[in-house]
């Protein structure tokens, strides 16, 4: 399993990409609006991703849906993507993002399914050989959101507030934990001041995404604490 964030940053960053994940150079764990340009910049583009997942439907999380739809449609032989998601974000995703763009009676796509091949998904579910269990988290108030653990290796927080108790009861047989951060506000993110509260051996493990532009004032701090930091375009095997 190889795992690349095409980006680690939050919704606001100018100096890198949004925090998307791609797995196994195919499969890709949200789709920001940076997230063309991140493929892009290191010679690649959306044909390179024939499936995707979807946390919840904020910009940084879907924003790049609409130019991977159109991509594939109009410049990549009108492939359909596999689109993976929580049942629940389906209206919100199409009916209130998407289909002001997308949805297009005339030129025959009218709907979310003649751009991708969507797959409602439960609790648990596959990609290709990976099995995915989504972790619900507290985001926004009344918006779904989630995390995942993936093949029972791997902890993927998604965006969430502090939940010590998720953290500890997903982290603890982890080999990995990947952990959204922010520096301050912390109203619907985790700051890395609650962060650095956790035990040692989860901290140890435990590699930063989804961060400001701003980083480098905490970055000694939280290495000192024993957290790494995720980087774009640096690809991590796990055998
Ligand atoms: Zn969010
Ligand atoms: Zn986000």
């Amino acid at each position: 399993m190889k795992l690349e964030f095409l980006g680690v940053r939050n919704f606001f960053t100018k100096k890198d990409y949004h925090n998307n994940l791609l797995i196994d150079d195919h499969i890709l764990i949200d789709c920001g609006f940076t997230a063309a340009r991140s493929l892009s910049d290191t010679g690649r583009d959306f044909s390179t991703v024939d499936a995707l997942f979807i946390t919840h439907t904020h910009a940084d999380h879907i924003g790049g849906l609409e130019e991977c739809a159109f991509f594939n449609r109009y410049l990549n032989g009108g492939s359909r993507p596999r689109l993976y998601l929580p049942e629940t974000l389906i209206p919100d995703l199409w009916d209130h993002s998407l289909s002001g763009s997308l949805a297009d009676a005339a030129s025959g796509t009218p709907g979310i399914d003649d751009y991708f091949d969507v797959h409602p998904v439960a609790d648990a579910f596959d990609i290709d050989g990976l099995h995915f269990d989504l972790i619900p988290t507290k985001h926004i108030p009344d918006k779904y959101c989630c995390g995942f653990r993936l093949n029972d290796r791997i902890y993927f927080s998604g965006d969430t507030v502090f939940d010590r108790a998720m953290i500890l009861a997903n982290g603890k047989d982890s080999e990995i934990i990947y952990h959204e951060v922010e520096f301050g506000g912390g109203i619907v993110h985790t700051l890395l001041d609650d962060l650095l509260s956790l035990p040692e051996e989860i901290r140890e493990k435990t590699w930063l995404m989804h961060y400001d532009d701003a980083y480098a004032a905490h970055e000694a701090r939280a290495v000192k604490a024993g957290f790494q930091w995720a980087r774009s375009h640096t690809p991590y095997e796990f055998a």
